[in-house]
């Protein structure tokens, strides 16, 4: 775990392509489950966990873990920009006193934690975990895409799996866990395309400094999407992580936890994809998405930008086409 300061931009040391061995783990994680061992492993050393969850209201929050329990919340990707609330100052609180600590969020957010702890002087027992980041949609559209699914299937959203693999990992999608149970309509995909499309991405994304292979953080995870050219064998359909490690804190944490896990070292060729290169380009059509949300809802926007309203022309044109055919 790495002592504070100095700062630094670390390399890259070695890359993988990982698979839990428990399958119960892979199925409840994005790809691999390789960030479910690493909370094993730092709890298991006494210290605390960082990550994403939803709170009551399905806002994407921050919060701190002291529990394998507590850290099943922060399992699955949530793409939306997650809100820090006060977690910068406690991971200083627990540094400060003697805790080893975990911290995982996108490569921004860890940069601002880095940032935090220099400036404040902060030395401890920190290890860093960012993502491969395609960019996080703007809180405010997420809201209203709550907002909509609860209004529609009148009933509460208590969950829901931006990555659910039951259909495989190659065709996962959108899942909304209401209190009336599991959906994923057009309804609920809508936000799948929003997302997919770069139509609500945060501004900043579009920018972002962190897009490229060399990161802040200690270790990188992601899809290993190359999984299929490079090595179809491996590719169980079921998610494999892409594993990238940048430090010597990094590297001993990852060997501290390898025996869970199928693995491939890779080469920098074998791994590169799109947001570890350069970030994500806006959509042509982000400002007149954001101009339909403004003027006429988010219902409107994904009415006029996303397969929803091609499914709805088709359903009401069956509907009335059934009418005319009975009557
Ligand atoms: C917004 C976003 C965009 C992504 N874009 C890509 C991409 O383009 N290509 C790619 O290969 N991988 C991307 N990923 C990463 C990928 O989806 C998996 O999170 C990663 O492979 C780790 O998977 P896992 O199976 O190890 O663990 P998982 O259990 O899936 O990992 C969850 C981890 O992600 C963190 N997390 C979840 N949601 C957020 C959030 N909103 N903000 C900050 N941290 C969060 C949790 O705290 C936890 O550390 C993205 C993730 C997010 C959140």
């Amino acid at each position: 775990m790495e002592r504070y300061p100095p700062w630094k931009w670390p390399t890259v040391m070695r890359i993988f392509a990982a698979k839990h061995l428990d399958e119960t783990v892979r199925s409840k994680s994005t790809s691999g489950g390789v960030f479910v061992a690493l909370c094993e492993y730092v709890l298991g050393l006494g210290g605390v966990v960082y990550g994403a969850r939803f709170d009551q209201a399905m806002r994407v929050v921050h919060d701190r873990a002291v529990s394998m329990d507590e850290c099943a919340r922060f399992s699955g990707s949530k793409y939306v920009q997650s809100d820090m609330g006060s977690c910068y100052r406690l991971v200083r609180e627990d540094m400060q006193a003697g805790r080893r600590v975990l911290f995982s969020g996108t490569p921004c957010q860890v940069a601002g934690l880095r940032s935090f702890l220099e400036l404040s002087r902060t030395v401890g027992n920190l290890l860093t975990v960012d993502l491969v980041c395609h960019g996080v949609p703007s809180p405010m559209i997420w809201a209203a895409h709550v907002g909509f699914i609860q209004a529609a299937e009148r009933s509460s959203l208590l969950d829901y799996r931006f990555r659910d693999k039951s259909a495989g990992w190659h065709r996962s999608r959108h899942v909304a866990v209401m209190d009336r149970g599991a959906i994923s309509n057009h309804r609920v995909d809508a936000f799948r395309e929003v997302f997919n499309f770069n139509y609500a991405l945060r501004p900043s994304c579009h920018v972002c400094p962190f897009a490229r292979l060399d990161r802040v953080a200690d270790i990188t995870l992601g899809d290993y999407w190359g999984v299929g050219q490079h090595f179809p064998d491996f590719d169980d359909n079921r998610g494999v992580s892409l594993v990238i490690l940048h430090s010597e804190d990094g590297s001993a944490a990852f060997d501290a936890i390898r025996d869970h896990f199928s693995l491939i070292e890779l080469s920098v060729e074998q791994c590169l994809q799109q947001p570890l290169q350069a970030p994500t380009p806006p959509s042509p059509q982000r400002a007149a998405f954001w101009r339909a949300y403004r003027q006429g809802g988010y219902e409107a926007a994904i009415r006029r930008f996303t397969s929803y309203g091609l499914i709805r022309r088709i359903a009401r044109g069956l509907r009335r086409a059934i009418r005319e055919f009975m009557s």
